[in-house]
C-alpha cells in the first residue's frame, strides 16, 4: 500500500478526499505539489488557510465574503427592493457574470429535498423572510428547475404570497436538472427577462 513513504500517501489520501478528485487524480496532484517551487506551494496553502479562516456569510444575503457585508450588498447603486433568490454562491456568481442584474441576492445555501432530508428549516429561509420585513418591491426565485429547486419555489412562493410581495419565478428556458453555473450567460439573461409572476 505505502509505496511513496509515510508523507506522500497523506498527501494523497487529503487531496483524494475533496469533491471530483478520485485516487489517480490525487496522485497526479501530489506528484505536482511536491515539484512545485516551495514559494508556490507555500502561496497555495496559504490560500486555502486564509480563505478558511476568513471567508463567512455575508450579514445580508448570506453569500460567501471575507467582508461583514458583501460588495453586491454594501453597493449603493444595487437596488435592495428586489432580491433574487439563489441555491448557493456559485449561482449569483453566474447572474453576476451578466452584469446586467441590479437588484441584490439570497443564497439559501441549499434546496427542500424530502430524500435527502433537507426541510425547509436547513436552509437560509428564516434569513429571508426577515429580509422580507423591510422595504422590498419583488422576490426572483432563481432556483434550479431540478425536482429540489422547483419543490423550494413553491415553498417560497406559498411563504411570501401572504405578504402581498410581488413573487416571480426565472423562466424555465433552463434545462431541467441544470444547474445554473453551467448555463451560458444569454439563456440565464433570457430566464431573467422571461420571469413569470407566481
Ligand atoms: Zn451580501
Amino acid at each position: 500500500m505505502d509505496y511513496y513513504g509515510r508523507q506522500m500517501s497523506k498527501l494523497i489520501e487529503q487531496l483524494s478526499s475533496l469533491p471530483g478528485i478520485g485516487g489517480k487524480s490525487a496522485q497526479r496532484l501530489a506528484f505536482h505539489i511536491v515539484h512545485m517551487p516551495k514559494e508556490q506551494v507555500e502561496q497555495l496553502t496559504n490560500a486555502i488557510t486564509d480563505a478558511r479562516n476568513n471567508i463567512r456569510y455575508c450579514k445580508e444575503c448570506f453569500t460567501l465574503t471575507d467582508q461583514e457585508t458583501c460588495p453586491i450588498c454594501s453597493n449603493p447603486a444595487r437596488d435592495k427592493k428586489t432580491i433574487m433568490v439563489v441555491e448557493n454562491t456559485r449561482d449569483l456568481a453566474a447572474y453576476e457574470k451578466t452584469g446586467k442584474y441590479e437588484g441584490v441576492y439570497h443564497v439559501l445555501h441549499g434546496a427542500i429535498s424530502p430524500m435527502l432530508g433537507i426541510g425547509p428549516g436547513d436552509i437560509r429561509l428564516k434569513e429571508l423572510m426577515q429580509r422580507l420585513q423591510g422595504d422590498v418591491n419583488e422576490v426572483i426565485i432563481a432556483t434550479n428547475s431540478s425536482l429540489e429547486g422547483e419543490t423550494t419555489a413553491m415553498y417560497i412562493s406559498k411563504l411570501i404570497k401572504p405578504t402581498g410581495i410581488k413573487v416571480t419565478r426565472i423562466a424555465s428556458g433552463v434545462p431541467v436538472g441544470g444547474d445554473l453555473e453551467y448555463i451560458d450567460e444569454v439563456t440565464l439573461l433570457r430566464a431573467l427577462e422571461g420571469r413569470t409572476t407566481l
